[in-house]
């Protein structure tokens, strides 16, 4: 088998120690270093790592792992629940605003997938029985705009677009106030992009923050940039204090690396993946079923 998972690794680690009696610190080190090359090599933060592993460590030697018979699938239970408490324990959902209408703000670095994932959103929300309506809030390139009426159309969604307008705030607005008149129940604003963070872009989501006042604000990130969407979503948290985490690419990521990191670093939860280009590739995350996944 060319690809053997982490849970191969630990049955091997436990199996050279077969018949040798009670385990010892040493064979529960040796059974760490697995799980810390698994995770460094499926490029979670280092820091991230070294508390995880020291976590697991203590865990093991704390239970009943030392004496069981099958040390390697107590030691694989353990690593479970550990990596699905790491990654936020419990799905988290879209959170609806009370007062009927919901205003959801995405943000995140061009390239991402935040068009996309604007459509997804869409797409989910109308199978979730919601009225959506898209709003272009990128006064930068036109292109965005052409791109977001494209993924409306496609999904069947209304797009508010303003294209002789520079102000996103005001474009927001204006886009509630249609959505609200024409009888739909979220607003997803799609902001601007850039290729990396910079103060000017943070100013301005900072802005539309302050006066449009979403419900929620989604941070969209590449799974495929690993620590560098870690460090992106960090930054955004940072300045915006988001609701939730959006990770696209999974399907090109089978390493996770970055979905088992985002919640440890922002404090933030993920919310969806994506899984594809296509409309309907949005899947609830669901913490264990994501540690299942990396532990194969
Ligand atoms: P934006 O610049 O952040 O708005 O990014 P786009 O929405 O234009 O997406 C950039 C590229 O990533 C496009 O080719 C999308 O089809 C692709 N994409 C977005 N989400 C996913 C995903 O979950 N999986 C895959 N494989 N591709 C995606």
């Amino acid at each position: 088998m060319a690809f053997e998972s982490l849970s191969d690794k630990l049955q091997n680690t436990f199996k050279h120690l077969k018949g040798k009696g009670v385990l010892t610190e040493k064979d529960i080190d040796a059974a760490m270093r697995e799980v810390k090359l698994a995770l460094l090599e499926a490029d979670v933060n280092f820091k991230v790592v070294k508390e995880f592993v020291a976590d697991v460590k203590a865990k093991c030697l704390g239970e009943e792992v030392m004496k069981s018979l099958t040390p390697a699938q107590q030691v694989i239970k353990i690593v479970d629940q550990q990596l699905t408490e790491l990654m936020g324990g419990e799905n988290v959902k879209l959170s609806y605003s009370p007062t009927g209408f919901t205003t959801i703000m995405m943000a995140g670095l061009q390239g991402t997938g935040k068009t996309t994932t604007c459509g997804k959103l869409a797409n989910y929300l109308k199978e979730s029985g919601k009225k959506p309506m898209l709003a272009a809030c990128d006064v930068y390139r036109p292109a965005a705009i052409d791109q977001l009426e494209v993924v409306g159309k496609a999904c069947g969604t209304p797009v508010y677009t303003d294209r002789g307008c520079q102000d996103p705030v005001k474009i927001a607005n204006d886009a509630r106030a249609e959505a609200e008149r024409k009888g739909y129940n979220v607003l997803i604003i799609d902001t601007a992009g850039r290729l990396q963070i910079d103060e000017e872009l943070m100013q301005e989501l900072q802005n539309i923050k302050e006066k449009v006042k979403p419900h929620q604000i989604l941070l969209v990130v590449d799974a495929l940039t690993g620590q560098d969407a870690v460090n992106a979503a960090k930054g955004f948290n940072e300045k915006l204090d988001v609701d939730g985490i959006i990770m696209t690419k999974m399907d090109g990521d089978a390493r996770g690396g970055a979905a088992l990191s985002a919640r440890k670093v922002t404090g933030k939860p993920i919310l969806f993946l994506g899984t594809g280009e296509k409309y309907n590739a949005l899947e609830a995350f669901h913490p264990d079923r994501m540690a299942s996944r990396i532990l194969g």
